[in-house]
Parts: C-alpha cells; sequence; structure tokens
C-alpha cells in the first residue's frame, strides 16, 4: 500500500472507530475529519502517530488535540455550511482546516508566532483558501471581522471573555473550555440569545494547555 492510502486508510478508521463509535454524527462533521490529512498537520518525525486516539506534542509546549475532542467541539457549533467561524488557539491548524471544510470564512488566532508561521504554511499547501491566521491575542477576539457565527477556543480559560460573548451573532455559538490552569476543565456551550442575554451548556470535563492573555491566565 502507498503512503498516502496507509493514511488515508487510517483516516477512515479513526473517523468510524474514535467518531462515530462514540456517537458523532454531524455528517458535516464527519466529512471535513474524513477529507483533512492530519498527518501533515503534525510533526514529520510523528506523522505515524497522527490518527492516534489522543493529542500530539506540537512544538513550543503547546498540541494538537485528539481527533475526538476536534469533533465534539465543531459539532457543538451546529455549522450548516458557509458560515464565518473564530478559531482561537491555531496550534498545528489541523482545527482550522476542519473548520474551513464546513464554513465558508474562518478567522484564526494564535498567540505564538512560530506555531502561527507553521499552520499558515500547512493550510496553505493543502489548499485551505478560506482561512485566515494572525499571531495575536485570541481573548479578544477579532474585532474586525465579528460576528461570527460560531467561536471555537482550543485552550483552557479561567472564565468566558466577555469579548468572545459579544461577538457572536444572535443565535452564534462559543465553545470553550473553563475550568482551572492545570487538571480538569468543563466544555462549556455559550449560545448568545440577545444583545445581553447568553445561554450556557456543559459538555463535559475535558483537559486543555492554558488560554494565555488578557482576558484569559497570565
Ligand atoms: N486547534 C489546535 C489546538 C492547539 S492547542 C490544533 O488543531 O492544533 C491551543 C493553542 O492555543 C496553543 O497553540 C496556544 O499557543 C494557543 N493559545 C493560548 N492562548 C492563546 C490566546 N490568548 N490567543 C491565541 N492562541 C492562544
Amino acid at each position: 500500500m502507498s503512503e498516502h492510502r496507509a493514511f488515508e486508510q487510517r483516516r477512515a478508521d479513526m473517523v468510524n472507530e474514535q467518531l462515530r463509535a462514540r456517537g458523532i454524527d454531524s455528517p458535516a462533521v464527519l466529512e471535513a475529519m474524513g477529507r483533512v490529512a492530519r498527518e501533515q498537520f503534525v510533526p514529520v518525525h510523528l506523522r505515524d502517530s497522527a490518527y492516534e486516539d489522543g493529542p500530539l506534542p506540537i512544538g513550543a509546549g503547546q498540541t494538537i488535540s485528539q481527533p475526538y475532542i476536534v469533533a465534539l467541539m465543531i459539532e457543538a457549533l451546529d455549522l450548516e455550511g458557509g458560515e464565518r467561524v473564530l478559531d482561537i488557539g491555531t496550534g498545528s491548524g489541523y482545527a482550522a482546516a476542519v473548520l474551513g471544510c464546513i464554513a465558508g470564512e474562518v478567522f484564526s488566532i494564535e498567540r505564538i508566532q512560530e506555531l502561527a508561521d507553521r499552520a499558515e504554511r500547512a493550510l496553505t499547501a493543502q489548499g485551505f483558501d478560506n482561512v485566515r491566521v494572525r499571531c495575536g491575542d485570541g481573548t479578544l477576539g477579532w474585532p474586525e471581522h465579528q460576528p461570527f457565527d460560531g467561536i471555537v477556543v482550543a485552550a483552557g480559560a479561567p472564565a468566558v471573555p466577555e469579548a468572545l460573548k459579544h461577538q457572536l451573532t444572535l443565535g452564534g455559538h462559543l465553545v470553550i473550555p473553563v475550568g482551572g490552569e492545570q487538571g480538569v476543565q468543563y466544555l462549556e456551550r455559550v449560545t448568545r440569545l440577545s444583545d445581553d442575554e447568553f445561554r450556557t451548556e456543559d459538555l463535559g470535563a475535558v483537559r486543555f494547555v492554558p488560554l494565555r492573555g488578557e482576558q484569559g491566565w497570565s
């Protein structure tokens, strides 16, 4: 089997065994996760592990999230296609790529320049021309491009950043881990009901690297 075919097979197995079997059932999410070449977003020496059921180191002390967590968070955004989405914590660029398969436009912010540059190169090489990456503090959102139909944050916050809530469209969802700086956090889904009314749902326990910034950890 060629290397390319071998990765395709592992990707299909990941979608069935790690996502479908655990209850991910959005056709858009399953299709997108079956399309994005995750091996292109991990360090070269870890490509063989790209479809394992866990997070992997991507340099600068950060990680690419476990495939199931990426699927769970994106499914919770309830996207139908064509939306404008904000992705905080670009990291490897993998989640931004999955979002890019579903949404119309993706704006992604990464705090660490080296990771932002690498993610941007991987996204361009994989043909994602609807994903924009910039280096900066994502806790403040991206005011020039608001409002967003969905916002997804891949790092744990002490509390839901006010700036992000107010960059949602009415009916839009923000999915974010909230809790302690180390250890367990809870994945929360915040839905904007009106100018200043929000509903919060708990999606379960998760573990993420800390969200560092003005409305995150110092
Ligand atoms: N979605 C990523 C997961 C990256 S891990 C992927 O698919 O690979 C979370 C990332 O959030 C790390 O790269 C970390 O540097 C970044 N991060 C932490 N605080 C941030 C902030 N305030 N703004 C933007 N990125 C931040």
